[in-house]
């Protein structure tokens, strides 16, 4: 399985980079090998990977990095080709039309998913936790947002999650992330695979396009736990 871990120098916030290390980790406990790519922004984005990692920036380089993804092109074909996209914060935002730029002004997206998001009025920064579409049978996630965008997802996209603590989309709806085909984007740092086991799964299961064996979880288990009461029991 080939992970390309996208522009490590312009877009990893809070240890993004681990949702690669959990990638490899699990795919591995599964007697699947995987190749990962860490590609840096001037360098072409490689069509034939299987999953796709996207993490979060700051303004400036959330700006640069969707500039150069969208003259490269390897990930659209990529996308055409069935390839998985896991997104998070400025990757995320990335992914859709348009996104707010350092002043507010609306810059294009890649376009690969129907959302539009923008700049709120504030800042949404802390814990968040959600319910995911039952759909996707992923258990409850939790993660790290800090992001001033705020996201509306469009008819031919998905809610990844009701919001349960924190903010989320943030465009009033009560959801979080946004999926749809293989493409999926989220708020939440952590980073994300790390702290949900159960969306790193989903993101194998697509890659391979079968069920996986079980993995016992037990401790990554108790530190959910611990996590999801610290939050829902802080008022
Ligand atoms: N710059 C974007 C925002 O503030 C994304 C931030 C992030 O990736 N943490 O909305």
């Amino acid at each position: 399985m080939k992970i390309v871990w996208i522009y490590p120098d312009l877009l990893s916030t809070y240890g993004d980079q681990g949702n690669t290390i959990v990638l490899e980790r699990r795919a591995a406990l599964r007697g699947i090998p995987t190749e990962t790519v860490h590609l840096r922004s001037d360098e072409p984005v490689p069509p034939d990977g299987d999953v796709y990692l996207l993490g979060g920036g700051e303004d400036r380089p959330q700006i640069l990095a969707a500039q150069r993804l969208r003259n490269d092109g390897g990930l659209h074909a990529a996308v055409q080709r069935g390839a998985v996209v896991f997104a998070v914060c400025a990757g995320y935002q990335i992914l859709g039309h348009e996104f707010g730029g350092e002043e507010g002004q609306p810059l294009p997206g890649l376009g690969l998913l129907d959302i539009r998001s923008g700049r709120g009025e504030q800042r949404a920064v802390g814990e968040v936790v959600g319910d995911v579409a039952t759909e996707l049978n992923v258990p409850r996630i939790t993660g790290f947002e800090n992001h001033q965008g705020v996201t509306h997802i469009g008819p031919n996209a998905w809610p990844l999650a009701r919001v349960v603590a924190g903010v989320g989309n943030g465009g009033g709806d009560g959801t979080e992330g946004a999926y749809s085909g293989r493409i999926l984007g989220t708020y939440m740092h952590g980073p994300a695979l790390v702290r949900n086991p159960g969306l790193a799964d989903l993101l194998l299961r697509w890659a391979v396009g079968a069920e996986l064996q079980p993995i016992d979880d037990s401790w990554a288990g108790r530190l959910r736990e611990e996590r999801l009461n610290a939050v829902l029991t802080s008022g």
